[in-house]
């Protein structure tokens, strides 16, 4: 049995990494002479600066990895007051609660939205189809928690509007909590293995080290070779590749697609339509990532946190920023700080397409006015725009997982964010239980063997 996997960003490459474990051949199709997809890690003027995820949650899968990786020297988790974060509110940034149980002590709610996120625990579970997040917080919590909480929260981890998002896709915890325990309140209580268990960590040399690293371990990945066609011929699979033809004729019994929806559904035009259609509905918005570097003695907030998100009720430019030089040393020189901004996301989308120089200077003077800068430009500032950043998991997604699933009785198989979860360690997660299914389908050997 062997296994051809598309794309070695972070989902191929766990996937990749676990069936060689596993001591499944495979082999493992990367575009790029890098791999990582959105995981990357650049050095300009001497900054080390993440085009991607900045931080990852240090669950136990992925504490595992790095051991087996034996990176534990390279991981560096966010500093001490990392676990602050701020959100924009009448133009100055307030302190945002550490944990749901600290929202009640938090001058960000008035007393009646804190008596109604207490009052949570009575609420009575529902099951209703396709609710939005927007709706389930405020059937659960009342509407005093949506915009400067749930809508910021939504806007740093999918770039997405809350709502569209389906929140039982998007928070799958949230519906589980709500379905076993009664309320989020108890479940989060209850419940040892929530996401505010885990630290948030880098790697020295950012985050590209993990992709890397696990590349090095791979005995069959082919990077530059960009995937143009898949055909199926009694059962197996046969994949083109745009610069040679050498594995046009190797036939596998597996195919994994662990690419965007974009281009997986390209692939799939021929083969299998009807998937391909599904998977051109999910939506990827724009998003532009701007890092800019200042003097410390120019900046006079303090930057004791992660960094901010910004509300849209606020009409700001930038969805939010990380404090990238507060949570991680070695980012910029020790008189300076950095930060890493992100523009776009479904709310946003026009923002992120802006003219580069105007953007900068957006983001530059949105900076200045809410940090209290008083230079007039950046001593180092550039951008990086994506067209398309990360899936929605709104109404749209749910036809391509039905598709996906049934699409699994021909050997086609999914590892990749739109299907995992968004999250680095959702992805790593996912690829590590795909691998273990695959590994079930193997043929027992004969009794000849
Ligand atoms: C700006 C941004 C910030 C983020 N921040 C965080 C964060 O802080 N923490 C976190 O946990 N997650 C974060 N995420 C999410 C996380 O980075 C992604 O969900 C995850 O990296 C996706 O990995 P993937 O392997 O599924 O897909 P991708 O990373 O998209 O990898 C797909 C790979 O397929 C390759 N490919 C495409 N087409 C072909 C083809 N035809 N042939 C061969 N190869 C092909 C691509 O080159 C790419 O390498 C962020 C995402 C973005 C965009």
């Amino acid at each position: 049995m062997r296994v051809a996997i598309i794309g070695a960003g972070i989902s191929g490459l766990a996937l990749a990494y676990y069936l060689q474990k596993l001591g499944i051949p495979y082999d493992l199709f990367e575009a790029n002479e890098e791999v990582g997809g959105n995981i990357r890690t650049i050095k300009e003027s001497g900054y080390l600066l993440e085009l991607g995820p900045n931080s990852l949650q240090y669950t136990p899968e992925l504490q595992m990895l790095v051991r087996e990786l034996k990176l534990e020297q390279q991981v560096i988790p966010t500093a001490r007051a990392g676990h602050h974060r701020y959100v924009l509110r009448n133009g100055s940034y307030e302190k945002l609660p550490t944990s749901p149980f600290a929202l009640l002590s938090n001058s960000v709610f008035s007393w009646k939205t804190r008596l109604r996120i207490l009052q949570e625990r009575d609420i009575p579970p529902a099951d209703i189809d396709y609710e939005t997040i927007t709706q389930f917080f405020e059937r659960r919590f009342g509407p005093g928690v949506l915009e400067y909480v749930v809508h910021p929260f939504v806007t740093g981890i999918y770039g997405g509007d809350p709502s569209k998002l389906l929140v039982h896709k998007a928070f799958p915890l949230l519906k589980k909590m709500e379905a076993q325990y009664g309320s989020v309140l108890k479940g989060l209580m209850k419940q040892q293995d929530s996401p505010f268990s885990y630290a948030n960590i880098s790697f020295v040399s950012g985050m590209q080290t993990l992709p890397n690293a696990i590349a090095e371990k791979l005995i069959s990945l082919h990077t530059g070779l960009h995937v143009e066609m898949i055909t199926r011929n009694q059962g197996k699979y046969i994949i083109s590749c745009a610069t040679t033809g050498d594995y046009d004729t190797e036939e596998y019994d597996m195919l994994v697609l662990a690419l965007p929806a974009l281009p997986a559904a390209e692939l799939l035009h021929f083969t299998f339509p009807g998937m391909s259609a599904a998977l051109q509905n999910i939506h990827y918005p724009p998003m532009a990532i701007v890092h800019s570097v200042y003097n410390r003695s120019d900046v006079s907030h303090k930057l004791d946190g992660y960094g901010t998100l910004h509300p849209s009720a606020e009409c700001p430019f930038a969805a939010g920023s990380i404090w990238s030089s507060s949570l991680f040393d070695g980012r910029c020189h020790p008189h300076e700080v950095l930060f890493t901004s992100f523009v776009g996301g479904a709310q946003y989308e026009s923002n992120a397409l802006t003219d580069k120089d105007k953007l900068l200077e957006c983001v530059h003077k949105e900076l200045a006015l809410t940090h209290g800068i008083t230079t007039d430009k950046p001593v180092f500032q550039s951008v990086h725009q994506m067209e398309h950043s990360i899936p929605q998991y709104d109404l749209y997604i749910e036809d391509a997982h039905h598709m996906a699933a049934q699409l699994e009785q021909d050997g086609l198989f999914i590892a990749a964010n739109w299907q995992a979860g968004v999250s680095v360690h959702s992805c790593i997660r996912h690829a590590k239980e795909l691998a273990h299914k695959i590994n079930l389908k193997r043929p027992a050997p004969s009794i000849a063997e």
